[in-house]
């Protein structure tokens, strides 16, 4: 028998792969995409075995023998090794590192893909009988509705759970001989089918064209970019699409902003279909995060809903794939492993051989133009669901006028006409805390973050001054500190100011705060829409957290406190964002019945943008943008990567991405260097920050140039002295 080696990736960040040799211990050969345990200097780590040949380029001697095999099947079908190997290739990073980010933290440690959780079933005594007929708890009746759906393999307890099904209901049924627990997991892979739980909605013309459209490609490749303004409809092409999908027995993925899982997401899509939903988000411990894996690994979940990481989760009979509000910003992973998750989405699509199809109110300036060049396929929902009617956007000048906390006098009189007629109002401000800047009214000194080049922002309740970038906090002081007076002020607003002014304006109305410091705990969304009684007056104050996702049925004004804070940005895509801001929030006034308004409090009412925006809405917008980036050969007429560098000095970074930009000098295809420059934000909890942009005409061209230059970077002589990582196709420069 010839000697077989494992090529095997590890989490370590070196930019390759690792062989082993296979000892005599092992029963079977490993398959490519399971996991290994293998020794590593004096650790043991666990690792992904990317393929098993006889070669090996490391001397034989030096080649120590794996450990243990961790899993009898692949953890990564080949499709799932094609889109990680593409995937650590074209965002030049570590391939170990990427393939153990797309596993669930317990499967990483080296856990056991299956426990022993025991599994349900109907007996053969139950056949045929109907649910009231077997018990007259309404309990009983669930559980047994849900054994019947799924009587072919039954049900594993932590579904059941899921289901709200409690073991006790479960125990009462076997001893009426109705239900029998089994102790085997099924490791069969399984074809979900389709089961409503209600019927759908009769879908207008222009939802029919897209269900028709997407639902006739299903079984092969094709991107869809459904363009629809908030409230036309979106969520309900996806969930006729994903029933076509489900006819097919084939799954659904489903990916959402990481605030777009709101409860009211996940009630639809229950409320729709009776069948095994997962859902991947943040609240889940680590034991339930491996156990809903599995349910998509092995087929059993129809559907599976989640933020970025969801990308990776394996399906073997992936059907559909669904961006939900594909401009959003959260889909980038903004450290370590810098992937897209829209952009993998496509290529697991792809890989799939199924649709995929990219929803946005605002979509963004790439996906737009890719379906000018017809590359995508556009769909469009022009007019809204329920009511036709535009909401108007008007701007209130904010030059000259005696603000209350930020809050204008014209704004304050559209408030108090809306909660007269017993109607909601929305408030944004991104900014939370009570104000911005602590200054001395003497001196001008303000308080800074010691460790940032950044302000601190004051809360109250506990009074402390935060640094949003670095999590650092202080009692604010008593007297300034340079000049000794005490008479410190708050400048500015964040929504805990505004939210009291409100209170004072409106004493007798209702007001909600909405932002990551109301709703840190774990039931307070749910709160909050308890709260809300859709029939009263009441105030809305939030952060962005706000524009996504929720509906709320009786909000008639919308108003953006600070419509300008963006428009100067440095970051060329600075006016894309504020652009979408300003829609999706617009998005939140007048979605049922009641006509809305939409208030924009600006120093800047002439600013091109926002003329723009009003005068021809978003498409106008992005006709002028899409030919302001071509100009530029920016985005998406360019192609882009960003060098950062950290160092514990504030020239090491700097001369660091200057030694780089030598190197890559003499390399042939070198593209444009801008740079290097500090980062905006250029000292951060300590650490001092810089960057050096790197910009070419062709994708290709750019991706051989990375590839060749940072081998060279890896050797600078001061490598050790800075941190340093690439982000390909940035999004925040
Ligand atoms: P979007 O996802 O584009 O914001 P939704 O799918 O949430 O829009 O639809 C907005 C509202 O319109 C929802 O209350 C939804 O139930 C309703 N709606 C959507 N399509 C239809 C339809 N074909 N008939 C009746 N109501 C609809
Ligand atoms: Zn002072
Ligand atoms: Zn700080």
């Amino acid at each position: 028998m010839p000697r077989l080696y494992l090529h095997v990736a590890l989490p370590v960040p070196l930019r390759k792969t690792f062989d082993y040799s296979l000892p005599a211990s092992f029963t079977q050969q490993p398959a490519v995409g399971s996991r290994v345990l293998v020794p590593f200097g004096q650790r043991e780590m666990v690792g992904i075995v990317l393929s098993v040949s006889e070669e090996t380029d490391s001397p034989p001697e030096k080649i120590k023998a794996a450990r243990q095999l961790l899993d009898e099947h692949a953890l990564f079908p080949s499709y799932m090794m094609q889109l990680l190997t593409w995937a650590a290739q074209y965002y030049q990073h570590p391939i170990g590192d990427v393939f153990s980010s797309a596993l669930p933290t317990l499967l990483r440690q080296g856990e056991a893909l299956y426990d022993n959780l025991s599994h349900w079933r109907l007996t053969p005594a139950a056949e045929g009988l109907s649910a009231t007929q077997v018990s007259r708890s309404s309990k009983q009746q669930h559980a047994w509705k849900a054994l019947e759906m799924h009587h072919h393999h039954g049900i594993s307890e932590d579904f059941l759970l899921h289901l709200g099904i409690r073991r006790d209901t479960l125990l009462a049924l076997r001893k009426k001989g109705w239900a029998e627990e089994f102790g085997q997991l099924q490791r069969k892979i399984e074809k979900p089918s389709l089961h409503y739980a209600e019927s759908p909605l009769v879908a207008n013309p222009h939802q029919q064209q897209a269900i028709n459209a997407i639902s006739q490609h299903l079984g092969a490749f094709k991107v869809f970019l459904l363009d629809g303004v908030t409230g036309s409809g979106k969520t309900e092409v996806y969930l006729q699409t994903i029933a076509s999908c489900l006819a097919n027995h084939q799954q659904a993925l489903i990916l959402v902003p990481e605030i777009g899982l709101t409860p009211q997401t996940v009630a639809r899509f229950r409320a729709r279909f009776a069948v095994d939903i997962v859902m991947l988000h943040s609240g889940l411990t680590e034991r339930e995060r491996l156990r809903a894996w599995r349910r998509a690994y092995l087929g059993q979940a129809a559907i599976v809903i989640g933020t970025r990481s969801t990308v990776f989760t394996p399906m073997p009979n992936l059907g559909l794939v669904i961006v939900d509000e594909e401009h959003d910003l959260s889909f980038k992973q903004q450290d370590g492993f810098r992937y897209h998750a829209r952009d993998l989405a496509i290529l697991r699509a792809q890989f799939s051989h199924c649709p995929v199809v990219l929803g946005s109110a605002t979509p963004s300036l790439e996906s737009i133009a890719n379906a000018k060049t017809g590359r995508y396929q556009l769909l469009a929902l022009q007019q809204r669901a329920i009511s036709h009617q535009e909401t108007p956007v008007k701007l209130i000048d904010l030059r000259g006028q005696k603000l209350k906390d930020g809050l204008s006098p014209a704004l304050q009189e559209a408030i108090q006409q809306r909660l007269h007629a017993k109607e909601q109002v929305l408030i944004f401000l991104n900014r939370r805390g009570f104000a911005p800047v602590l200054m001395c009214h003497d001196c001008g000194w303000q308080a800074k973050c010691p460790r940032c080049d950044a302000r601190t922002t004051l809360h109250r309740q506990p009074l402390r001054l935060h640094c949003h970038h670095c999590g650092f906090s202080q009692l604010p002081p008593k007297h300034c500190p340079d000049c000794h007076k005490e008479q410190l002020f708050a400048v500015g607003a964040g929504t805990v100011r505004i939210e009291e002014a409100l209170q004072q304006l409106f004493p007798h109305t209702p007001i909600h705060r909405i932002d990551r410091d109301s709703t840190r705990r774990k039931d307070s969304w749910h709160e909050l829409y308890q709260a809300i009684d859709s029939d009263k007056a009441a105030i809305l104050v939030g952060t962005q957290m706000l524009a996504k996702g929720h509906h709320f049925p009786n909000v008639t004004l919308v108003a953006l406190l600070e419509a300008d804070s963006g428009l100067f940005g440095a970051d060329f895509r600075a006016s894309e964002r504020v652009a979408q801001l300003i829609t999706q929030v617009a998005g939140r006034a007048g979605r049922a019945h009641k006509a809305g308004l939409v208030l924009l409090q600006t120093h800047q009412p002439e600013h091109p943008l926002l003329q723009q925006l009003l005068q021809t809405g978003y498409q106008g917008f992005v006709d002028l943008a899409l030919a302001e980036r071509q100009a530029l050969a920016l985005p998406p007429y360019g192609y882009l990567a960003l060098l950062r560098a950290e160092a514990n000095y504030p020239e090491t970074a700097l001369e660091f991405l200057s030694s780089a930009v030598s190197c890559g000098m003499n390399l042939p295809d070198c593209p444009e260097f801008w740079g290097p420059i500090p980062a905006p934000l250029a000292k951060k909890a300590g650490i001092f920050r810089a960057h050096l942009l790197i910009k070419s005409p062709q994708r290709p061209v750019l991706q051989r140039f990375l590839s060749i230059w940072l081998g060279k970077i890896a050797e600078l002589p001061d490598i050790k002295r800075v941190r340093w990582s690439i982000d390909v196709d940035p999004q925040e420069l």
